[in-house]
């Protein structure tokens, strides 16, 4: 980790100093409020974004102690223990920070880029080059404007070798990760024809990316892939950088494969490197994972590392899981396994994402012994001291021998265990309930096995919930509303299938405004949860309205009966003041709301009643995301400006005003008022053709092969001998079924799914909880994994297969169906 004065600092990023005198040392930097991990020796970096303001965070970091700022402009209070550098541009200050921590650095730098695998590749040269070399390495796939600069600033005096990986998603970006990485070698992994909305062309994409090489001395690439190879070359000639070339073909390339051979769970390579025959074995057997472990090899032997020693390391390579999983396990407990590598720089975000999640369930970090630090053991583990109290872990629970013998100094419960094998032991009596764990292993220590052992048994179809696509999607309608509009998201129908407390968390870190359920008991489910943001009920019934109360959830009011019924529980209960009620109002679609006509009455009742208050007042457009209807819209736009005009100059009260669904956020941008109501916009879907590129898809279903059948001609395949086949067929029945929300209307040749990246129909009629797919001609398994929508087939297709809207596709998955949330 670097460690300047704070002096030092003003001077590289050119900043004007107001505050006390500058002696600091600065060994932190903070650039999102929410994940402050204690203020010592701490910088924030107050950024600005297209939707996202680092400077309204100031005061409340002050009032939580933090004390060193770099900002735009000058605060406008300034304190007396604070010091305050003043930039032009804080992200840029940032970025002028790592390059100047690069530029002092000794080690040899390496620099990744390329369509994909950037990831596995950089954890997998670590892991080559760890045991010979000190070496420091971006956290997880910290690849951006943002993440680079941090995980330069890591960079320590000791480092031999620093990995960083570049990742860019418009023009002229790479020009400014390369001032910071400045790589003295380079990794090009490969070339994709995916993503590229923000390029003009795929060769446009690659002159981007080869911008990182521009000053290196080598470059590392696979010669063989011909979409690049010609491009690679002149490139290199025209910086004057030397071409390391592996070659399945070419004999003259740096690294020569000649031989690959895959058995069942290992991969055999032969290759010649310098004259001298190498002989890498690798545990995996697929392509990209033997491209991967090829880029990596070549560069640590380039890097220096023993022949001998690579070849040893391959063996040994881990897999890497980019990704935080999330699943509901036994007892009401929650688990979240971070199976990536158990590093020290990568803990803190695994422990975000466990804050962010547990609501009030007890936090418990299971934790085994940290491998390849390059710490000693008491710098060590006082780091992981200091990162679990700025995280309010409640019990820590080490697994291994170096956590079992250092002497821990944190006031929470502390349980500690030689292995994996004697916790789980014990694990049965330490009667884990209502909690978060959050699983953070070496792959050494298996604590997979620990995750299984918590895991409810069920059936395998799964629905996978990414929820950093939620995020994209959030901050992509955030760009669209004007200053000040606050913005309600509809989390009903367990968030159109994706799930309650899961993106409700998500939502309340990400500082929504509101929060919109169906019923009060998807409330209450909430709250529950530990969720504290407003949460308004659109079908409020009486019935409940006595919990609705007790849990703070505010009701949407649309006839005077209901608004009677409620007031009278409201003194029945004694809460005599103020409670928050939402007015809807119809303006055309004929569903709930309160006519012109009745406002009348409405208003004498609320100017006689104290007990209620209105926060709101809306209206829902029944055809938002429809052009053709657009002056029915325009009308009920009308009646409800009138009707908001009239219950605010006759109760004269001020209250928030909104209407828009997520298509109206696109089509009506006039009508934003206070507030909008995001819904299917934030599950990725849209029914504009020009946003759908803009969102990502949140949910993937899948299931898989439970057996492979061979049906020979004349037989049948399911209920009422629907298929007869006419030649001899390949079946593949697969886990899912109506009851799944599969539809039976898919069946006999409607529905399709996706097996090994190819699409197969379905045969016969959809069983309750099974379907028969013809796979004739493909090598399809038992134990292959099916997707039914996702990344390959779209949830439009297959609503459209269903004859309906994404909307009923998402809400009527079963809630059999596990969901499975991960974060990248
Ligand atoms: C469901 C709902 C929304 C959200 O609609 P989307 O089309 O999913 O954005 C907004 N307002 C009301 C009243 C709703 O019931």
């Amino acid at each position: 980790m670097a460690r300047l004065s704070l002096t030092q600092i003003a001077k590289v990023i050119d900043a004007k100093t107001i505050g006390r005198s500058p002696e600091q040392m600065i060994s932190r930097l903070l650039l999102d409020s929410r994940k402050a991990q204690g203020f010592d020796e701490t910088l924030y970096f107050a950024l600005r974004g297209k939707n996202h303001d680092g400077h309204r965070y100031v005061e409340d970091l002050v009032e939580r102690g933090q004390q060193f700022f770099v900002l735009e402009k000058s605060p406008e209070t300034v304190y007396e223990d604070c010091q305050y550098l003043i930039v032009k541009n804080s992200l840029e200050a940032l970025q002028k920070l790592a390059a100047y921590v690069r530029k002092h650095s000794q080690a040899t730098i390496i620099g990744i880029t390329g369509s994909n695998a950037k990831t596995i590749v950089k954890e997998w040269l670590f892991q080559l080059l760890d045991t010979s070399y000190k070496v420091r390495k971006s956290p997880l796939s910290y690849n951006s404007q943002i993440g680079v600069p941090l995980s330069i600033w890591n960079l320590g005096e000791a480092d031999e070798v620093g990995i960083f990986e570049a990742g860019i998603s418009e023009p002229y970006e790479m020009a400014k990760l390369e001032k910071m990485i400045r790589p003295n070698l380079g990794i090009f992994t490969n070339l994709g024809s995916a993503h590229a909305i923000n390029f003009s062309s795929i060769e446009q994409k690659l002159d981007e990316k080869l911008i990182l090489f521009k000053n290196c001395e080598k470059l590392i690439y696979c010669q063989d892939q011909e979409n690049c190879h010609s491009a690679i070359e002149a490139f290199a000639k025209k910086h004057k950088i030397d071409l390391v070339a592996w070659s399945k073909t070419n004999i003259k390339a740096a690294l020569y494969i000649s031989e690959i051979v895959k058995t069942q769970k290992v991969a055999r390579i032969q290759a010649v490197y310098q004259d001298q025959k190498l002989f890498f074995t690798i545990p995996f057997t697929d392509d990209a994972s033997i491209e991967n472990a090829l880029h990596a090899s070549l560069a640590a032997l380039v890097c220096g590392a023993e022949p001998g020693s690579v070849q040893n390391n391959m063996e040994r390579l881990e897999p890497v899981a980019m990704r935080l999983e999330m699943k509901e396990g036994r007892q009401g407990n929650i688990i979240i396994n971070d199976a990536y590598n158990s590093d020290l720089e990568s803990l803190p975000v695994a422990l975000d994402f466990l804050d962010q999640q547990s609501g009030d369930r007890k936090k418990v970090l299971i934790l085994s012994d940290i491998l390849q630090s390059g710490l000693d053991n008491t710098q060590l583990y006082r780091e992981v001291e200091r990162i679990v109290k700025a995280h309010s872990i409640d019990e820590l629970v080490t697994i291994g021998p170096k956590t079992q013998s250092y002497n821990w100094s944190l006031k929470i419960s502390i349980r500690s265990f030689g292995s994996t094998a004697q916790f789980l032991k014990e694990a049965y009596g330490l009667k884990y309930h209502d909690s978060a764990l959050m699983l953070k292993g070496a792959r050494v220590f298996e604590f997979e096995k620990i995750g299984k052992w918590f895991e409810e048994k069920s059936h395998q179809t799964v629905m996978e919930i990414r929820l950093e696509n939620v995020v994209h999607n959030l901050n992509y309608f955030r760009a669209k509303l004007k200053p000040g509009v606050k913005m309600m998201a509809m989390v009903k129908a367990f968030s159109y299938g994706s799930g309650a407390y899961q993106i409700a968390s998500l939502l309340e870190f990400h500082k929504l405004d509101y929060l919109a359920v169906a019923y009060t008991d998807e409330g209450v489910e909430l709250r529950k949860a530990g969720v504290n943001l407003p949460i308004m009920v659109l079908n409020a019934e009486p019935s409940a309205f006595k919990e609705l109360i007790h849990y703070r959830l505010e009701p949407e009011i649309y006839s005077l009966a209901q608004l009677k019924v409620l007031v009278q529980t409201l003194s029945l209960e004694g809460a005599n003041h103020g409670f928050p009620i939402h007015l809807k109002m119809e303006t055309g679609m004929n569903r709930l709301g309160f006519e012109d006509f009745d406002l009348e009455d409405l208003m004498q009742f609320l100017e006689n009643h104290n007990e209620v208050k209105v926060s709101s007042v809306f209206s829902h457009l029944a055809s938002s995301d429809d052009e053709k209807l657009r002056a029915f819209s325009l009308i009920q736009i009308q009646r409800f400006e009138k009707m908001c005009a009239l219950l605010k100059s006759v109760l004269n009260i001020s209250f928030t005003q909104h209407l828009l669904n997520s298509s109206g956020i696109n089509n009506f941008p006039d009508q934003q008022y206070d507030m909008v109501r995001l819904g299917i916009g934030l599950y990725g879907v849209s029914s504009d053709n020009n946003e759908r590129q803009h969102l990502r898809h949140v949910s993937v279903l899948k299931a898989h092969v439970s057996q492979i059948k061979y049906v020979s001609v004349g037989e049948s395949v399911g209920y009422n001998r629907a298929f007869v086949a006419e030649k001899a067929t390949k079946i593949a029945v697969i886990s899912i079924g109506y009851a799944d929300g599969f539809r039976r209307s898919l069946g006999n040749g409607v529905g399709e799914v996706v097996i090994r990246n190819a699409r197969y129909r379905v045969v016969g009629n959809v069983c309750m909880d099974m379907t028969m797919i013809d796979v004739s001609g493909s090598d399809v398994e038992a134990g292959d994994a099916v997707e039914i929508f996702g990344d390959n087939l779209s949830v439009y297709e297959v609503a459209s297969k269903m004859q309906t809207i994404p909307y009923e596709v998402l809400t009527s998955i079963s809630q059999r169906v596990k969901r499975v949330y991960v974060m990248e």
